[in-house]
C-alpha cells in the first residue's frame, strides 16, 4: 500500500481518508507483529505470507485462494483438514500415503506421499482477521508433467455429478462415455490422457457400483432391507426374518459360489466369530462362518446377520442354514469362548467337537490379567502366567496336563490368579489346550 498516495490526494474528504490511513498503519504494524511471531521455517520450499481477510468469511477465502492456485498451478488440493480451531491444511491431491500394493508409484495409485501442501492460519484480534498462508509447492512423489500418472487422476467433481445424473436415467456406460467425453469438449479440455475429464468404461462402471451402494431403495432401513434381500439379492440369502417390534433382524446370507463350496466341503472344519460396531453401522452382531478348504485355505462360506443375539437366534442361523445345505455336518468348529455359540453348536450339531481357539484364549487371558478389576499384574507375573498357559497347551497327554497344571498353579501363588484359571479355564482344557491330545 503506498499510503503517500493517500496523503496526496485531494478528494473531497481529507478527515475521512487520514482515518483510512490511520486504519491501514495499524493493521500494517498488527502484521508485522504477527510476523515477529511466527515461527522460524526450516523448509527453504516453504512460502509464508499474512494477508488480511477483509469483507470475505473463512471458508470464502480458502475456497478462493485455492481454486485460483489449482487454475494457476494445474495442481489439485484435497479438502482441508482442520487439526485446531483456526488452522486448515491442504494437502495435494496425491499427499496420502499409500497402503496397498502399489508402493506409491504414481502410475497406479494417487497416494503418491506428495509434500506440496497449502495452510491457513486464521488469528482474530480486536476486529482485525489477517491469515498465514503457508505453501509448499514443489510436488515430490509424482510427475505433473507425465501423461501416464494423469490416468489416476480423480474424475472432475461436476463432471462426475454429471456421470451420477445419467446413471440414474438409466443411460448406458458407453452412452455416458461418449456424453463425458462431448462434455469435456465443449469445456475446452484436449488432453485425452486426462482422466479428470475424459473418462474409460472401468471409470463409469465404478461410479456406478459406488451408487448402487448410497441408493437404498427406501427412506426406512429396515424397509430398505427386506426390498433388497427379497428382491436383488434374493439368491445370496438364506434365511431372512425382517425387524419387527416383537422379533429381531435375523439374515443368514451364502452366495451360490459359497453353497458350491461347503458342498464340497460338507464336513469341514470351520470358525465361527462375530465382529459388532465398526462393520456393521447399527451395531449388530455379524458372524462369519469360515472353512478350511482343499488347499489349506480359510475361505468364508456364510454369514449370520442379527440385531439381537443369542443361543436360541445362532441356533435358528446354523439350523436355517442346514436346511439349505443338507449334507453339512462340521467335524468340528472353533470358536472364542463364548457360550451363546457353544450352547448352539451343541444343539444343532450335537456330534461336532468344539474347540476354542488358541488366539483367543491367550487374548482373554491376557486382558484379564492387565485389566484393573482383573489381576492387574506386574508385567513379570503376567509373563509367568502366559508362559504357564504355553506350558499347559504343550501337553501331549490328559495325565500331563493335569500334572503340569497343578504344578503351575502351585507356582503361581496368588489365589486371584489361579481362581481365575480354575473356574474359566482349566474345565474347558480338553478343547483348548487339549486340542493336542483330543484328536480333532
Ligand atoms: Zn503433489
Amino acid at each position: 500500500m503506498d499510503y503517500l498516495n493517500f496523503f496526496s490526494q485531494d478528494a473531497g474528504d481529507r478527515h475521512h481518508t487520514k482515518e483510512i490511513v490511520a486504519v491501514k498503519i495499524m493493521e500494517q504494524l498488527w502484521i508485522e507483529g504477527i510476523r515477529r511471531k511466527l515461527r522460524i521455517e526450516k523448509d527453504s520450499r516453504v512460502s509464508t505470507d499474512i494477508k488480511i481477510v477483509c469483507g470475505e468469511k473463512k471458508t470464502e477465502f480458502m475456497v478462493n485462494y485455492i481454486e485460483e492456485l489449482q487454475k494457476k498451478t494445474k495442481t489439485f488440493f484435497l479438502a482441508a483438514k482442520q487439526s485446531s480451531k483456526n488452522y486448515y491444511f491442504h494437502a495435494c491431491e496425491s499427499g496420502n500415503k499409500p497402503t496397498g500394493k502399489s508402493m506409491g508409484k504414481a502410475c497406479e495409485t494417487r497416494a503418491n506421499s506428495c509434500e506440496a501442501y497449502v495452510s491457513f492460519k486464521f488469528i482474530e484480534e480486536t476486529g482485525f482477521t489477517a491469515v498465514v498462508v503457508r505453501q509448499q509447492l514443489t510436488h515430490t512423489g509424482h510427475d505433473l508433467s507425465n501423461p501416464e500418472e494423469r490416468k489416476k487422476n480423480a474424475i472432475n467433481p461436476e463432471l462426475l455429478g454429471f456421470v451420477e445424473i445419467w446413471l440414474t436415467q438409466g443411460l448406458s456406460i458407453s452412452q455416458i462415455v461418449i456424453k463425458s467425453c462431448d462434455w469435456a469438449c465443449s469445456r475446452g479440455y484436449t488432453d485425452k490422457h486426462e482422466r479428470r475429464f475424459f473418462l474409460t468404461p472401468e471409470d463409469v462402471r465404478l461410479v456406478k457400483r459406488h451408487l448402487r451402494i448410497f441408493t437404498l431403495p427406501d427412506i426406512n432401513d429396515a424397509v430398505s432391507v427386506k426390498k433388497l434381500v427379497t428382491g436383488e439379492l434374493k439368491e445370496n440369502i438364506c434365511f431372512f426374518q425382517p425387524l419387527t417390534k416383537d422379533q429381531p433382524l435375523v439374515i443368514v446370507v451364502q452366495t451360490p459360489q459359497q453353497k458350491a463350496l461347503l458342498q464340497e466341503n460338507p464336513h469341514p472344519m470351520f470358525f465361527m466369530d462375530a465382529s459388532y460396531k465398526g462393520l456393521t453401522s447399527y451395531g449388530y452382531a455379524l458372524y462369519d462362518l469360515v472353512l478350511v478348504n482343499q488347499t489349506g485355505r480359510g475361505v468364508p462360506f456364510a454369514y449370520l446377520i442379527m440385531s439381537q443375539e443369542s443361543s436360541a437366534i445362532v441356533a435358528l442361523c446354523l439350523n436355517m442354514l442346514c436346511s439349505r445345505n443338507p449334507k453339512f455336518y462340521p467335524r468340528s468348529v472353533m470358536i472364542d469362548r463364548d457360550l451363546k455359540e457353544l450352547n448352539a453348536i451343541r444343539e444343532v450339531f450335537p456330534k461336532t467337537k468344539v474347540l476354542l481357539c488358541w488366539f483367543h484364549v491367550l487374548q482373554a487371558v491376557h486382558r484379564w490379567v492387565t485389566s484393573r478389576d482383573g489381576g492387574n499384574l506386574s508385567p513379570d507375573q503376567r509373563h509367568v502366567v502366559i508362559h504357564a498357559m504355553t506350558l499347559m497347551k504343550a501337553c501331549i497327554t490328559e495325565e500331563d496336563f493335569v500334572t503340569v497344571s497343578t504344578s503351575v498353579c502351585n507356582d503361581l501363588g496368588s489365589n486371584r490368579v489361579t481362581t481365575y484359571l480354575k473356574v474359566l479355564w482349566l474345565p474347558l482344557a480338553s478343547r483348548t489346550m487339549g486340542q493336542f491330545w483330543t484328536t480333532i
